[in-house]
């Protein structure tokens, strides 16, 4: 079970600094974590420092940074593909470039640079035209990530889906049927490899597709609730 955390557990919100995660949301994680014997995974564009101050006391496997760094199981990190200094000069440049444009929110992550503009949608173009320039100048080894009301500069050629084949070459995942629940962009290379691998995959909301849907978070919720009590009472399973 992977799941996406902003815009598919919690609601999306206008800045990425507000959602904030409920007991409720901690519990149900805690009793699929359980059911699927350790078999669930958050798959964030976040780091996984935020997702860990996030979810405290929850530290599950998670993949952050769009499939940048990976927990495992075990609680071991997974290495980084690419060292994030190669982003240094953009850092420098998209600094200069916000003083230009008012509203613009960059996230400095070690293996990434995002340009949010929830805030001033109007200068998509602008915002995008800038990370485009910014990235050419890097050169191999950058990509550009587009999400919703956000670009980003990624280190390394990861992102959801390869993070996702990762962990189902590894315990307790390999072997299992994955499912997938996005609600964005950077969720259909995710989506679309489950789907091959005759798995489940879930769209969240209108933003992407896939051969099953769900409303919005509220939805996400009570359809998890309802997949854990099936688990739960299923015979031999002590329930
Ligand atoms: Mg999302």
């Amino acid at each position: 079970m992977f799941v996406d955390v902003d815009g598919t557990l919690l609601e999306f919100m206008p800045s990425p600094n507000d959602p904030k995660v409920t007991n409720e949301t901690r519990a149900l994680l805690l009793r699929a974590h359980i059911a699927l014997e350790g078999a669930v995974a958050l798959v964030s564009g976040r780091s996984i420092d935020q997702l860990d101050l996030m979810f405290a006391p929850l530290r599950l496997p998670a993949a952050g940074q769009h499939g940048q760094e990976r927990r495992l199981s075990d609680g071991s990190m997974s290495g980084a593909v690419t060292p994030g200094a190669v982003l240094d000069p953009a850092r420098h440049r998209l600094r200069k470039f916000l003083r230009k444009v008012p509203g613009v929110l960059l996230e400095e992550k070690t293996m990434g640079l995002a340009l949010h503009f929830r805030r001033v949608p109007g200068v998509e173009d602008k915002v995008v035209n800038e990370a485009i320039s910014a990235a050419a100048e890097l050169g191999d080894g950058v990509e550009i990530q587009l999400g919703s009301m956000v670009v980003e500069l990624k280190a390394g050629r990861v992102n959801k889906a390869s993070a996702v084949a990762a962990f189902m070459d590894e315990p307790p995942f390999t072997g299992r049927v994955p499912v997938f629940i996005g609600d964005d962009l950077t969720d259909v290379g995710a989506l679309e490899w489950v789907a091959a691998h005759g798995g489940l995959a879930v769209a969240v909301g209108t933003r992407v597709r896939a051969p099953y849907w769900l409303d919005d978070s509220g939805a996400v919720h009570a359809w998890l609730m309802e997949f854990v009590a099936a688990i739960e009472n299923e015979p031999g399973n002590g329930g």
